[in-house]
């Protein structure tokens, strides 16, 4: 089976897991510190935060930003439902925001209609979660402006997009949001089995991300009520988790991103070679905005007649293609609809998903199984 995505590891990345492995740390030591410096030197971030998974990394800048019981934090229903559980685990509300078609990406139309609604009737939210779907940046420039505007936070959820950019700046610069967050899960652009990190250039968001990741505990003496018994001392001043990365996944960080550039790239290529192959057959690939650059994590076509999807999936399956679909909208997860949510009410998404196939697309691939995909798709859609 030819997979939709896949972790592409090399000798040094062994190399470098077993070097940790024979060394003093194995939980969070030195190479998760050396992992976050290369990753927000990568991503022009002052500090990052590195956790064991992009979920976790998306709780603890949740927290961070002060979201909590009678805040509401509004995502994209076209994500995985990470990006809006994370705000449920700390006892606030979910909301989403209906997509751009096109692109998959939130629509800045539907964000500035409901923020409107939302000032009338005084329930501004008090995070906004954008996804780049696909790899492909939401239109940063609009968000942050309506952020000023009407006064929410912004978490970029980046589990799609590390090495993609708006011209000359990379996503996780976080010039247009608080809390830029990346996945490093396998079926992602850079892998450490699982991981995740945060990135800011807020000091005082890092620092309380980095004491919510390891049981919101602190060794700075200013942050204590009284004076340290010892040199050993700590104290827990607020409830945190363990959420830490180990050394071991961020030795296999460090490595993996050095080849991030070489990595988006060979996307960009298969993509391209796609577009061509694609032409002319009953089905369309997202657009691509101006100006900005996609790490194109997932190839997501869309078929002319949706009602021939689930067909085309298994025929596809049966040559041994493995194919994909994001996302089934996450408003109609039972756990969202037990909160209210139900069909209709984010009808973009709603129609995205019907029509909605993942093509295999990762470093790996080569030309000639990409030509099977097609032969395989081209079968499908003209049986
Ligand atoms: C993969 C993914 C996550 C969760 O990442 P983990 O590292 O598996 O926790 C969150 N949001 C989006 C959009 C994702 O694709």
């Amino acid at each position: 089976m030819i997979p939709y995505g896949r972790q592409d590891i090399r000798e040094e990345d062994v190399q470098a897991v077993l070097d940790v492995l024979r060394s003093d740390f194995l939980t969070q030591g030195p190479v998760v510190t050396r992992f976050e410096e290369a990753l927000s030197g990568a991503v022009n971030a002052r500090h990052a935060v590195a956790t064991n998974s992009a979920t976790s990394a998306l709780h603890v800048a949740c927290l961070a930003l002060g979201v909590g019981p009678g805040d509401t934090v509004w995502t994209s229903p076209n994500t995985f439902v990470a990006s809006a559980n994370c705000a449920r685990y700390c006892g606030a509300e979910v909301d989403f925001v209906d997509i751009d078609p096109s692109t998959g990406n939130i629509s800045v139309v539907a964000l500035r209609e409901k923020l409107d609604v939302a000032r009338r009737e005084g329930r501004i939210p008090k995070a906004l979660i954008p996804v780049h779907y696909a790899g492909q940046p939401c239109d940063m420039t609009v968000i942050a402006e309506l952020a000023e505007d009407y006064g929410f936070s912004v978490i970029e959820d980046a589990s799609h997009a590390i090495g993609a950019a708006w011209g000359d700046e990379p996503v996780g610069s976080c010039r247009f949001s608080d809390i830029t967050v990346f996945s490093f899960h396998p079926v992602k652009i850079v892998t450490t089995g699982e991981g995740g990190m945060a990135v800011t250039n807020d000091t005082e968001l890092a620092d309380r991300m980095s004491r919510l990741r390891s049981h919101g505990i602190t060794r700075d003496p200013g942050l204590m009520d009284r004076d340290p018994d010892g040199s050993w001392y700590y104290q827990q001043v607020e409830l945190g988790f363990n959420y830490r990365m180990t050394d071991l996944a961020a030795a296999l960080g460090i490595s993996q991103l050095s080849r991030l550039s070489m990595y988006v790239e060979r996307r960009r290529q298969l993509a391209a070679r796609y577009d061509r192959m694609l032409s002319g057959l009953p089905c369309a690939p997202l657009d691509r905005m101006p100006g900005v650059a996609s790490a194109w994590h997932l190839y997501v076509i869309r078929l002319s007649d949706p009602a021939r999807r689930r067909e085309v999936f298994d025929h596809l399956k049966g040559e041994g293609v493995g194919v994909n679909v994001h996302y089934i909208p996450v408003h109609l997860q039972p756990y969202y609809g037990a909160l209210g949510f139900s069909q209709g009410q984010f009808p973009a998404a709603e129609s995205f998903y019907a029509s909605a196939l993942t093509l295999p697309l990762h470093p790996r691939l080569s030309d000639e199984e990409q030509s099977h995909v097609v032969d395989a798709l081209r079968d499908a859609l003209e049986e």
